[in-house]
């Protein structure tokens, strides 16, 4: 069986702090959403960032450590934080 599944991590899109990381089969994926998301960081929803945590070829040796994934930059014009 070829492997479906992929892990997306989640990001806040302000501060980029990690909210989540979800297993989806790969045909479900969706690196791309509207929906916001609780940020642990701001306390409060943000929009959020995705990435794709473990590649399909690496998915198999997940229990090493993963590679930081470096959150795209913050809006221009949203920095404030207010
Ligand atoms: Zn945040």
């Amino acid at each position: 069986m070829p492997i479906t599944e992929v892990n997306i991590t989640s990001f806040c899109a302000e501060c980029g702090a990690e909210i989540e990381t979800v297993t989806v089969k790969k045909d479900n994926m969706m690196l791309f959403t509207d929906d916001q998301a609780w940020c642990p960081e701001c306390q409060v929803d943000r929009p959020q960032v995705r990435d794709v945590a473990g590649r399909l070829e690496s998915i198999e040796s997940e229990q090493g450590s993963y590679p930081k994934a470096v959150p795209a930059e913050p809006f221009p014009g949203q920095a404030d934080g207010r």
